[in-house]
């Protein structure tokens, strides 16, 4: 029923589930997409002192069958630029350049369109997303970029704007307060938190109201197409294919029935 009953039944941390759960978002829904007959194999690092067990690590690669639809993910760090990532098993990266929700496990209470103002009463344009969340429910970048303003702006309330490559910036409003010691010019990354949901300035309960702009002109964040992250190449990808052929060749012994029928298609 759940990826965390689940996981329980197999004897998985949950931090474990939690990486899968993140390693897998842009594809499957883990609120609502789970059926009967889904099934995953996840590959983890363990730790070990003195012959006893420890912790848990990273997921280093997963596998989930999902409605009958694979997804599987690997992951890699390229040697010296110290940032690894999750990857398809033919190197394509699963991160995206921008989150699409800056919250985690949210809905949307009022999307990018004409609508009537709550407190004016005017029709105008409503210029971002608004997410429903109590308050105090953390809110993350949902891209590297650079701090460009802290402090309060009388529509807005307390608010956050995020400078980004490509003439990209993004806005979040309505903070009750923001991550301690964040500041202007400060470099922030992907999924670092940045403030807290609030209803301060022109808000009629709590929420985020986010706006994502590209040359200052605001974009529904919903249905634009998001950049992806660089390929890898050259010997990054030669590095990656080692990884990801051995993974993928342990995922093979895991599942017998299809190792059958790749064998026999071939
Ligand atoms: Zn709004």
């Amino acid at each position: 029923s759940s990826l965390f009953a689940a996981t329980d039944a197999a004897q998985i941390p949950d931090n474990i589930a939690t990486q899968m759960v993140d390693m897998f978002s842009t594809n499957i829904d883990f609120a609502s997409d789970l059926r009967r007959g889904d099934r995953f194999n996840v590959v983890y690092e363990t730790f070990w002192q003195n012959g006893e067990y420890v912790r848990a690590g990273r997921v280093l690669a997963g596998e989930f069958v999902n409605g009958g639809s694979r997804y599987q993910a690997v992951w890699f760090e390229a040697p010296g630029n110290g940032q690894g990532g999750y990857y398809t098993f033919d190197g394509k990266s699963l991160k995206k350049a921008f989150l699409r929700s800056p919250i985690e496990f949210t809905r949307i209470s009022s999307g990018f369109s004409m609508r009537v103002h709550p407190i004016s009463g005017h029709w105008k344009q409503h210029q971002g997303v608004d997410f429903a969340a109590g308050t105090g429910t953390p809110i993350r970048a949902s891209a590297d970029g650079l701090v460009d303003f802290v402090g309060g702006q009388n529509g807005y309330g307390n608010v956050v704007f995020i400078k980004h490559s490509n003439g990209i910036s993004t806005v979040y409003a309505h903070m009750s307060r923001f991550a301690h010691g964040l500041r202007k010019g400060m470099k922030i990354n992907q999924g670092e938190v940045i403030g807290y949901v609030g209803s301060t300035g022109w808000a009629t309960g709590p929420h985020l109201h986010y706006e994502f702009r590209v040359n200052n002109e605001p974009r529904d964040p919903m249905s634009i197409k998001m950049p992806n992250v660089q390929a890898l190449a050259g010997a990054d990808l030669q590095r990656f294919r080692a990884v990801a052929g051995e993974m993928s060749h342990r995922f093979a012994l895991l599942n017998p029935a299809d190792a059958g029928v790749k064998l026999a298609s071939k």
